[in-house]
């Protein structure tokens, strides 16, 4: 790898494609700048965990939606995604990802994978993620864009995540990425004592707040309201 990468980059000069390689480069430190002001917007809005925040900072959002929408990539808003989903708003996910306060090697479950940001950026702080989208072509493009940029180790299903995935359960964390009016009961069960669960519930067409589900060690739960969301709806039982 380095040693051809080493003979590459002459040749590329010789040839003439250095320029259009700089040109990449200008391109991507220009994302990174727009990644950089989208976190201090998250700061300013009062996101406050760190490893949320540097996670935030690496994952590549622009890569994650449709090539045309690229230059919206660090909006801090949803964008149409294909098949009526939608990637979710930066500042959501940097409230769901803090609701879980995740850690490295920490087992977590996410129900509607979309494009794949939420669970890339799960992994870039170290989570050991399992994820389920109910739209195949939607799991295979999340999957295979996942591998491509170096978060190879999530688990991509496709299927009902309505039905959580027992064969993995227990969870310390289930973030659910798609409205409904009631929780799951599948993913309660497969949240662990201790765990967090985060989940927008309420109207799929109208108002829907943010839970978040705490399951104490003895199993008790208990559920908090967070803020008022917009998400599209978990489906059940259909494609
Ligand atoms: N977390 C995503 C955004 C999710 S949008 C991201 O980071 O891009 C919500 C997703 O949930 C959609 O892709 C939708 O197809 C999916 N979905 C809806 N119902 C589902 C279900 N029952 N099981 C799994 N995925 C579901």
């Amino acid at each position: 790898m380095t040693s051809l990468r080493t003979l590459a980059w002459p040749l590329c000069a010789l040839l003439g494609a250095a320029p259009g390689a700089r040109a990449q480069d200008s391109t991507d430190a220009r994302f990174q700048a727009l990644r950089l002001a989208l976190v201090d917007t998250l700061r300013h809005h009062g996101i406050t965990h760190a490893a949320t925040l540097a996670a935030m900072e690496s994952v590549p959002r622009h890569l994650f939606v449709p090539a045309e929408l690229r230059e919206w990539g660090y909006a801090d808003r949803p964008l149409p995604i294909g098949y009526g989903a939608t990637i979710s708003q930066p500042y959501i996910v940097a409230i769901m990802t803090q609701t879980i306060r995740p850690r490295s090697g920490m087992r977590v479950l996410e129900v509607g994978t979309g494009s794949g940001y939420q669970a890339a950026v799960l992994q870039a702080i170290g989570c050991r993620v399992w994820t389920i989208e109910i739209v195949e072509e939607l799991a295979d493009s999340a999957r295979s864009r996942l591998l491509r940029l170096g978060y190879g180790q999530v688990q991509v299903r496709h299927g009902d995540g309505y039905l959580g995935w027992p064969e993995e359960a227990p969870f310390d964390a289930i973030l659910v990425t798609a409205a409904a009016g009631s929780i799951p009961p599948a993913l309660l069960e497969q949240l662990a004592p201790r765990g967090r669960l985060v989940m927008p519930v309420g109207d799929p067409g109208g108002v829907q707040f943010l839970e978040l589900v705490e399951k104490d060690a003895a199993g008790r739960v208990s559920r908090r309201r967070l803020e008022p969301v917009q998400f599209v709806p978990l489906r059940h039982g259909t494609r």
